[in-house]
């Protein structure tokens, strides 16, 4: 299953970016998500749940943050809209685009909590999770 790789691999990189930070301590985990990726946002919630919970992250809240699919038509430059992989220049019917956005799958942020101590944002670098 698609999403199940993606949440192992969420999962992995949260892992990482915790260093000896608790996994246990993990509140919020953020995920930007491309429209292109065509991610089922119920299913990766259900498996990051599960893979969360076999790797320690037990409180751990998944974000999903969706970025709508954009492309510029090489031919005539214009901007337009994307919901799909595959698509044509809305102006020119040009297959010739570059997708601008759409494809993105980055961890942008993590929460944790310390046992005495407030919430603290935690910023990642954008890490990307590969889906195959
Ligand atoms: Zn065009």
């Amino acid at each position: 299953m698609h999403e199940l790789s993606i949440a192992e691999a969420l999962v992995a990189a949260v892992r990482r970016e915790l260093g000896a930070l608790s996994p246990a301590a993990v509140r919020r985990v953020r995920v930007q998500v491309g429209a292109l990726r065509l991610i089922e946002p119920t299913a990766l919630r259900f498996c990051y749940a599960g893979a969360a919970r076999e790797n320690g992250l037990t409180e751990s809240e998944l974000i999903l943050e969706p970025v709508a699919g954009r492309a510029v038509c090489r031919q005539c430059g214009v901007e337009f809209a994307i919901e799909e992989a595959v698509f044509l220049c809305p102006r020119c019917d040009s297959a010739d685009a570059q997708i601008l956005a759409g494809n993105e799958l980055n961890l942008v942020g993590i929460e944790c909590v310390a046992d005495d101590a407030p919430a603290v944002g935690h910023s990642v670098a954008p890490v990307t999770a590969s889906s195959r």
